[in-house]
Order: C-alpha cells, then structure tokens, then sequence
C-alpha cells in the first residue's frame, strides 16, 4: 500500500530551478550580513519604469481587482500584437496573443498544448535549466543538440537536419541564448529556417525574451516572422527583462498557425490553472510596451557596457576562456582548466559545482555551475552582469585572486 503523501512520479523526477535557487541563498547571506557578490540572479538590477508602476497603481485605485479575461484584455493583447508586427515582423492580431504567469509559464503551456507523451523535443544545449524539466513534465523525451564555445555555443543547419525524424514535434529556440549570452544572426536564423522548412511536422517554440538585450548593430530577427515559419512558430516574450519587471510575472506567446488553436489550447489550460494574469497590471502592458522607450534604450546601453567590462576582465584570468556575450546579460566561461586542481580552502575542484561552492564560501562571489545548462555546460559558470559596474569589478577581482591561489 502506498503512504497517502507519496508524492506523484512526475513530483518526484522535477528538480527544483538551480537558478533561482541560488539567487535566494545570495539574498539570504546579505540580508545576514554577508559581503557577497552576486552574479548569479538572472533578473535586472533596476527598478520598473514609473511611467509603468503608474499605470498598475492607477489600475488598482480604480477597481480593476477583479477576475480579468483568461488570455488578457483586448487592450494588452492589441498592445503586444502591434509590438511584434511593428519591431519584429509578425504578421498577427490581438487574438493569436496570450498573455500568461511569466514567459516561464508560457513556455510550460505551450509544451502542453503540443507535446504528446513520448514525443521528442529538441533542445539545443547549453540551454536554460527550465526547458528540460517543462519538457519533461509535458511527457516530451528531450534531444539535445549540442554546441560549444567554438561555434558561439550555437547550433549549426547541418547539427539541426540530423537531428530531425519523425518523432521530432518542436523544437525550443532561445536568442540570445540564457545562459551563454550569445545571439542567432539574421542569415544564421533564415539558414535554420531553411531547414526547418522542409520538415513541417516540427514546430518552433521561440523564446525571445532577451530580444531587446543585444549588443550588435544588426537588427534582431525573430523567426516567426519568415513566411515559411509563420505558421508554426510560437513566439514568447515577455516584460520582465527588457523592462526590469521580473516580480511582476507577465510573459506572452504570439502563434498565428492553424486558426490561432495553439492559443485557444493555452487558453483552455489556463482558464483552468491560473484564470489569467493579475487583473490590474494588465494596463501596465501598453504603459510598457508604448510609453517605456526611453528607459529600455538606457538599459541596453548599460548592459553593453557592461558586457564589454565584464568580458575584458574575463579575458585576464589566464586559461579561463569566454567568447564576447552579444545578447542577455550573461556571460559563459570555460572554467575547466581548474578542474583537478585544489582551492586555497582545501577544496578539489573537480567540476563547476565544485568550483561555484567554493568561489562563493571562500571568496564571497556567487556564479550558477553550468551542469544545470546540460551539453558542455558542465565546464562552465554563468555569470549574470545584471549588477553595478563596481560589483563587476569587485568581484572579477575576488575571482582573479582566488584563482591565484589555487594549487
Ligand atoms: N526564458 C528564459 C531564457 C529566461 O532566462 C527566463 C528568465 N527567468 C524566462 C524565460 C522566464 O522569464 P519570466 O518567467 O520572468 O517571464
Ligand atoms: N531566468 C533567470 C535565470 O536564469 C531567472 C531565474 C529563472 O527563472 O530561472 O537566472
């Protein structure tokens, strides 16, 4: 007989998020006190726009608290279908928009809504450590695809075509790419296209959500967009990186294919999961989308900035390698030249676990170990620039220094 709280084998096989993880236990040590730096919180480290903490307020003053509808009001869903026709392409209406809990829950529920147990998913690696456990849970059978340093951690059209048969429903695309902060270029993305084109029982699950977060000159192309991808491609994006919004929870999916039935789909479940989004920070969507300008081009420029910092201190740490990050806010290094050898505190630092356990206890900086990226993460520590540029110095200085003292 089973005990009454056995949990469920599907409860049991979902590990808990590496990343989040972590930024909780480094908010713990400052808030004991601790001197610590943190790159290890993928969120940024400015506050929301007024203009669109405005529009909440505004909103809750005036009674918008109660049950709102399901996929979003025709105003924010209009709101976000104006944005992807305008900057990136997609042909679409406010109906092919829902808006859910965070990009996050987005993606779960747009696996749910194709993935049948025992379909392949593929997954090029290192990739966010969400996608592996939401493929998971939607009964898909994950396919990486792996990539490393060499190739800008990006996938090659010949990598994609062999990886491809008749068990492959979808595949999950993220540029710029958490955690390597590295960005698909507009003819790496029609190449891939290509591909994909010639095999339409895959659909393309898009995850943009750093899309306004890149640091090269060419425009960002959004893969929906091509005609030849248009009708299988779900689009996610979201508020709460561009717009310093992470506690906010609004993420979005964009799938004009087939009638829009992947959204109705997405619509039932969340009708049945969460109802919708928190009613009165639905008018923060357009207050974002239309009236944040400004500030979202004043945060790029920072982030630039600070990826040329970060990546030149980098460069300084001897064997440690890192290709330039021109997209997110994260840097990828190469830290396995430590492997086997031992931390000024008698630690062996055999793997990136090791190595981001005893950088945080013996010199006070915390990094997320890559093992939780899969592929050839396990050779490296992501590091999040989402931090002051004295932070970045400061504790690109600790790792120097720690680094130095291993035997
Ligand atoms: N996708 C990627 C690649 C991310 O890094 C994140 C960050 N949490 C998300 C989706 C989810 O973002 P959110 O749920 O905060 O919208
Ligand atoms: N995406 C961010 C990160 O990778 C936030 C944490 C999470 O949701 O994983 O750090």
């Amino acid at each position: 007989m089973t005990n009454a709280m056995e949990l469920s084998q599907r409860a049991q096989g979902v590990p808990a998020s590496p990343t989040l993880a972590i930024t909780a236990r480094v908010k713990e040590l400052k808030a004991a006190g601790e001197d610590i730096i943190g790159f290890g919180a993928g969120e940024p480290d400015f506050g929301t726009p007024e203009v669109i903490c405005d529009a909440a307020v505004e909103s809750i003053r005036s009674g918008q608290t109660r049950y709102a509808p399901t996929p979003g009001t025709p105003e924010a869903r209009e709101a976000i279908a104006r944005k992807l026709r305008d900057q990136n392409g997609i042909a679409c209406e406010a109906t092919d928009i829902i808006i859910n809990n965070g990009a996050k829950f987005t993606v779960y529920l747009a696996l749910q809504a194709l993935v049948n147990t025992g379909q392949t998913v593929l997954l090029p690696t290192p990739a966010w450590v969400s996608y592996k456990p939401m493929i998971q849970l939607a009964g898909g059978v994950v396919r990486e695809i792996p990539a490393g340093p060499d190739s800008d951690f990006k996938m090659t059209p010949e990598q994609l075509e062999a990886a491809i048969d008749s068990d492959v429903r979808a595949i999950i695309l993220n540029s710029p790419s958490n955690p390597c902060g590295t960005t698909y270029s507009g003819a790496e993305i029609r190449e891939l296209a290509e591909v994909l084109s010639r095999y339409p029982h895959v659909a393309v699950i898009a995850d943009e959500i750093y899309e306004q977060l890149t640091y090269e000159d060419e425009p960002y192309l959004s893969i929906g967009s091509l005609p030849e991808m248009a009708d299988r491609t779900v689009t996610i994006n979201g508020l709460s990186k561009t717009f310093a919004m992470t506690g906010w929870r609004i993420g979005y999916a964009c799938a004009p294919g087939d009638g829009g039935s992947v959204i109705k789909a997405m619509t039932r479940m969340q009708s049945q999961m969460t109802s919708s989004i928190t009613s009165f920070l639905m008018s923060s969507i357009p207050a974002a989308l239309e009236r944040a300008g400004g500030e979202v081009q004043q945060m790029r420029q920072t982030f630039a900035e600070r990826a040329e910092l970060i990546h030149g201190l980098i460069k300084s740490w001897g064997e440690v390698t890192c290709p330039r990050p021109t997209g997110a806010f994260y840097v990828f290094p190469d830290i396995s030249c430590t492997f086997g050898r031992t931390s000024a505190g008698g630690v062996a630092i055999n793997s990136a676990m090791d190595f981001a356990g005893a950088l945080l206890d013996e010199a006070g900086v915390a990094v997320v170990p890559g093992e939780g990226f899969l592929g050839c993460g396990v050779n490296h520590v992501r590091m999040s620039f989402a931090c002051s540029e004295d932070d970045i110095r400061e504790g690109c200085r600790r790792i120097q220094d720690w680094l130095a003292k291993l035997a």
